[in-house]
């Protein structure tokens, strides 16, 4: 079973695909933490990634495209879900040419729908439990609402993530995202384009609604 997921940074990807990764016990690839994975333990590739990632620009083709496909093709018999690649229109035509050219087959390209605005609200809205940060508090989320300004969980004390407060680079990384002629919803729409001639099956959850919601949607979808 091999996956492709889509989602705004904000969207709730990582939960979903931890729900699609587990009913069938796919390798989760991601390109961002392969990249950290690199950085970490200071390769060539590393240190030439890092300036990119420390600018909030994408890791250019030569670097990324090479390196998804080698980790793709070391995965096991049971599949993969590939997440954060592709995320631009040249990343999504090179990705689908390797899988044919390897005779892989996708079954199931999942795309989170969020509107940019709410993507951004949920992102700078995030709070995170000093005693276990899976606790989830968002203010401007009302089904995970903190309590005051204590976890919903717990009561332990909550902070915000620099990083999610930074509009500069949540805008910039959305810009990126949501860019429909070249960007990661270009992407995706490479594939929903293909996925009637091509045989796979592509699958819309609307962001916008409950967790256990699009969990719910997602599990009935996937078969
Ligand atoms: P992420 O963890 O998915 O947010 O990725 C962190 C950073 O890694 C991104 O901001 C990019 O700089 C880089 N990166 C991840 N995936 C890709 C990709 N498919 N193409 C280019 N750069 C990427």
């Amino acid at each position: 079973m091999n996956i492709l997921i889509f989602g705004p940074n904000g969207s709730g990807k990582g939960t979903q695909g931890s729900l699609a990764k587990k009913k069938y016990d796919l390798d989760h690839i991601e390109s961002g933490a392969i990249f950290r994975q690199h950085i970490g333990g200071g390769t060539e590739l590393g240190k030439k990634a890092k300036e990119y990632i420390d600018r909030g620009e994408l890791v250019p083709d030569d670097i990324t495209i090479p390196m998804v496909l080698d980790v793709l093709k070391q995965s096991g018999a049971k599949g993969w879900l590939l997440d954060g690649f592709p995320r631009s229109i040249v990343q999504a035509q090179k990705l689908w040419d390797a899988l044919q050219k390897d005779g892989v087959k996708l079954d199931y390209v999942i795309e989170i729908l969020l509107p940019r605005q709410v993507a951004k609200n949920r992102i700078m809205g995030r709070r995170i439990c000093k005693n276990d940060p899976n606790h989830p508090n968002n203010i401007f989320i009302d089904a995970i609402k903190p309590n005051g300004d204590k976890c919903r969980v717990c009561g332990g004390d909550l902070s915000a993530r620099s990083d999610d407060q930074d509009e500069g680079a949540i805008d910039k990384r959305h810009d990126i995202y949501y860019d429909t002629k070249t960007g990661t919803l270009a992407a995706s729409y490479f594939y929903k384009d293909l996925a009637p001639k091509a045989g796979f099956t592509y699958i819309e959850l609307n962001g916008e609604g409950s967790i256990d919601s699009i969990k719910d949607t997602l599990l009935k979808q996937l078969v």
